[in-house]
């Protein structure tokens, strides 16, 4: 990798990179390794204080710029992403360990469509004119919200640094983002280039630290809005921290998805919305389907197919474009996912398909499968992150719809069936924010993206998500004389 592609220290605040080695190390270890290949330094509170009062005092002149300038800055640092996709891709990898083959495809050009969309939206982001009687008038204008801080997750660092950057700066807002702590490296390179794109210093931030750095964020009074994408009891402490102080959230958080496998369905589609919805990203992905409910009379067919697609997986160096699994993203999470696979043999589920760790370096584990799962065993109720699938049987409609919704989450589910009605029907009482038919996991920058019920509060992507990063002001205008009391 070229040296200019790695950041060259810890934080990147008012259009440069800082450093403070007072803070506490961080260090980044490459998954497929083992081995540590650079470290940053936690923000100190000086160092969190320094990136918001950046941001707080760009943000007045970064709103009022036109939406078509502030677009033209977002597109400028799409097409430089894409110029640069392969090195990014590159440290994507060397942060999280997902094969090289999947992110040249889904994280800095994900990123990228975000800034480009976004960017093509801030020029039409405008206020409505309400009229009424007598000539009087109401005007709307859109504005807003001020400095807004995102906090990441580690499975997707670029992906979630622009989804969140992009409808942010859009609106004129300005961002300070903490990365987690396991990858902090691309969210670097996201300030780094929308400030080479012509972003003013200040208007996106980057500060590394652990749980701390990203609560005193979000308890600072000069933060409007707090947008998280993490753990349900990571959200339910952010969204109470916000709620002190009336800040705007968006929470993207944790599931347990269903993905309804029904006896029509094609199976080989059914097959690849599985593998899609619980092995890409070696299962580290929120909105996974990871509850595969399959119907009596189709589940031999799938598991005979599911195993012998899962044979062919090539699990190997995530540089090697080849490799299509990748290890864990950090031995911590490997070792959660070892224990809910023992918890699943304990609890009788039947092991249909690897459940090993790889007898090599790095944090390697076989893709997964568990057949005859019950509603109530641990691995069918809690979101383990990881390539570990469920299959539970099923028998008719009403019976699945019921079990499906039988969770606190609510971020995704997926049907397969070839009946067209019946396809609506479910798909229509299932309870979740984010729903698919006949496939699994896309999630293009122009549909609404995020859950219900446990699973998170707001939406990001699409036009949905600009009313989650601006609000509006409405203005009475009178063309008559004062009508009051006495
Ligand atoms: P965590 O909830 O552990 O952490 C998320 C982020 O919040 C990290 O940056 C973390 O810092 C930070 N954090 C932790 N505690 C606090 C606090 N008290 N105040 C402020 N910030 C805090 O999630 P993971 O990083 O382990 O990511 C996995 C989770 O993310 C899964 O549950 C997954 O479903 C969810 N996720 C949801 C997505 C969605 O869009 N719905 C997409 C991707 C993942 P640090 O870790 O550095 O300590």
């Amino acid at each position: 990798m070229p040296q200019n592609a790695q950041p060259t220290a810890s934080h990147f605040i008012n259009g440069h990179y800082v450093e403070d080695t007072a803070g506490a190390p961080i260090p980044v270890i490459y998954a497929a390794t083992g081995e540590q290949i650079a470290q940053v330094h936690s923000a100190t509170l000086a160092i969190v204080d320094q990136a918001l009062q950046a941001a707080k005092a760009a943000q007045k002149a970064w709103a009022a710029m036109s939406g078509t300038e502030r677009g033209r800055i977002l597109r400028r640092a799409a097409d430089i992403i894409r110029e640069r996709n392969h090195e990014l891709s590159v440290l994507e990898t060397l942060d999280t360990g997902k094969p090289l083959q999947e992110t040249l495809v889904a994280d800095a050009t994900s990123g990228a469509d975000a800034l480009e969309y976004f960017g093509g939206l801030a020029g039409s982001l405008t206020g409505e004119h309400i009229p009424l009687a007598g000539g009087d008038f109401v005007y709307t204008v859109r504005e807003a919200l001020g400095v807004c801080v995102g906090i990441g997750a580690w499975n997707y660092p670029t992906q979630i640094a622009c989804w969140k950057g992009a409808p942010a700066l859009a609106c004129g807002n300005t961002m300070v983002f903490k990365p987690s702590e396991t990858t902090p490296l691309c969210a670097l390179k996201v300030a780094e280039i929308l400030t080479e794109a012509g972003a003013p210093p200040g208007v996106f931030n980057v500060v590394q630290g652990l749980g701390d750095v990203g609560a005193a964020l979000v308890t600072d009074p000069r933060v409007a809005k707090v947008s998280l994408t993490g753990s349900v009891p990571t959200g339910r402490k952010v969204y109470a921290a916000a709620a002190a102080e009336m800040k705007h959230v968006t929470m993207e958080l944790g599931g347990k998805s269903p993905l309804i496998v029904f006896d029509d369905a094609d199976v080989e589609n059914a097959v690849s919305g599985a593998i899609l919805g619980n092995f890409y990203s070696t299962g580290q992905v929120c909105s996974n389907g990871t509850r595969v409910f399959v119907q009596k009379g189709i589940k031999q067919a799938f598991l005979k197919r599911l195993a012998e697609r899962l044979g062919t997986a090539v699990i190997g160096d995530p540089l090697d474009e080849a490799t299509s699994f990748g290890p864990m993203v950090s031995e911590g999470q490997l070792n959660i996912v070892l224990n809910y696979i023992a918890k699943g043999v304990e609890e009788g589920a039947r092991l249909a398909f690897g459940g090993k760790r790889l007898d090599r370096d790095g944090w390697y584990l076989q893709p997964t499968v568990f057949a005859d799962v019950t509603d109530d065993m641990v691995i069918a109720r809690e979101e383990i992150f990881g390539p570990v699938m469920a299959v539970l049987d099923f028998e008719d409609e009403e019976e699945v719809i019921a079990r499906a919704n039988a969770t606190e989450f609510g971020l995704a589910a997926g049907v397969f069936t070839n009946d067209l009605t019946r396809a609506h029907r479910v798909i229509g009482q299932l309870e979740a924010g984010s729903c698919f038919i006949n496939t699994y996991n896309l999630a293009p920058v122009e549909a609404p993206f995020g859950g219900v019920k446990a699973s998170g509060v707001g939406r990001e992507n699409s036009k949905l998500a600009i009313n989650h990063y601006s609000e509006m002001r409405s203005v009475y205008v009178s063309m008559n004389d004062v009508e009051a009391p006495f």
